[in-house]
């Protein structure tokens, strides 16, 4: 299914919005934006069709889709999606972390659900276009960002049961407030022993809403039972640790390893995953990528072996974990401090992003000077 542009790169047509906030609109929803629940002015859409590949790559203002109640994604879920933050720096300037790694995922979200890949230029590209057009809205108070969510769907108006020939690509954006408002805190979460997330040869790698409904009830026993967050054991055995229901885990081993689940196409490979682990090389720990069992956990916690836990993944950037609750136990103690090690390692990724410190390994990209000169309307 990979399919080239009609034209590479494609060009972007941008259609201003009539309608588009005042700044003083704006800055009361940057003043206080929580999570998800604010949109820009505009949004990226690019169409696929089998016989023409990626065309009408635009810029429009942001609105609802018209969707055909036939359109695959309603009733066989043929969805993926990304999600990068946008970053302002101190001197006004905005940047995005290792775009290239979330245009490559997509690219093999799209290959295991039957979808067309977008090449990772346009990818890059259609970022660059939201930020030019809507870059305003990245705040700047600490550790805020304007969130941006790629997202593809099969939109043919069919019911047959194959992958789609018509496809959408669209990028929309939303201020994100700091994740941690009172200081970070550690979270319990809850071991599911009843719901798998991902089984093997299933879609667990792949960034796909899919998993996502999925993970719902699990999610919201989690809730019902005093935790944020559900922890996902292997499908096969039962016995591994997988990951959050959209977070990655790692334990700390005294004072230098860092173990994490190893990839076995069940888990989906985070890009902060693979920044905490060359950032933690970095300073000289060793890091394990291996099978980790909950019997390892409580022993290690008992034993004094493992002495932080954390998850990470775009939104929360690192949160502490105090405890894993289940049914009829619990490892660690809910009241317990976060880690360390887990705190060094969240700010020194933040100061990478936020440009406080050197970003020493080529992962921050520009995304506002470049992109306004590209805009072609
Ligand atoms: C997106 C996601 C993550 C975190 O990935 P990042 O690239 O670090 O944001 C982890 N697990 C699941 C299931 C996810 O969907």
């Amino acid at each position: 299914m990979s399919q080239q542009s009609t034209t590479f790169p494609l060009e972007f047509e941008l259609t201003p919005s009539e309608t588009a906030r005042s700044s003083a609109e704006r800055e009361t929803i940057l003043s206080d934006p929580g999570f998800g629940k604010h949109f820009t002015d505009h949004m990226v859409t690019i169409d696929w069709t089998v016989e023409a590949g990626w065309q009408n790559a635009r810029v429009t203002p942001y609105g609802p889709l018209l969707l055909d109640p036939a359109s695959s994604v309603l009733h066989y879920g043929q969805e993926i999606f990304e999600g990068m933050k946008a970053y302002r720096h101190a001197d006004g300037s905005i940047w995005t972390f290792r775009p290239e790694k979330n245009a490559e995922r997509l690219q093999s979200s799209a290959r295991r659900l039957a979808l067309p890949e977008l090449p990772v230029a346009d990818f890059i590209e259609s970022i660059k276009q939201m930020i030019a057009v809507d870059g305003a809205w990245v705040p700047n108070a600490p550790e805020t960002s304007l969130y941006l969510r790629p997202f593809m769907i099969a939109n043919e108006s069919f019911l047959g049961v194959r992958a789609a020939h018509k496809v959408g690509y669209y990028v929309i954006a939303s201020p994100a407030g700091a994740y941690f408002t009172d200081g970070v805190a550690p979270v319990s979460i809850w071991l599911s022993t009843e719901y798998s997330r991902a089984g093997r040869g299933g879609t667990g790698a792949a960034k796909c809403g899919g998993n996502y409904a999925a993970s719902l009830l699990p999610q919201r026993e989690a809730y019902d039972n005093g935790c944020a967050q559900v922890l996902f054991l292997d499908g096969e055995t039962g016995t591994h640790i997988d990951e959050l229901g959209g977070m990655n885990v790692f334990f700390v081993h005294g004072t230098d390893t860092l173990v994490t689940p190893r990839l076995t196409g069940t888990i989906l490979e985070g890009v902060t995953r693979d920044s905490i682990i060359q950032l933690a090389r970095d300073r000289g720990m060793t890091v394990e990528e291996r099978d980790v069992t909950v019997d390892e956990w409580r022993d290690g916690v008992a034993s004094g072996r493992i002495t932080e836990v954390f998850a990470c993944g775009t939104a929360a950037v690192v949160t502490p974990i105090a405890q894993l609750k289940g049914v009829g136990f619990e490892i660690g103690s809910a009241d317990a401090p976060a880690g360390e090690i887990t705190m060094a390692l969240r700010q020194e990724l933040t100061d990478i992003q936020y440009g406080r410190l050197p970003d020493r390994h080529g992962w921050l990209m520009r995304l506002d000077a470049a992109a306004e000169t590209e805009v072609t309307a």
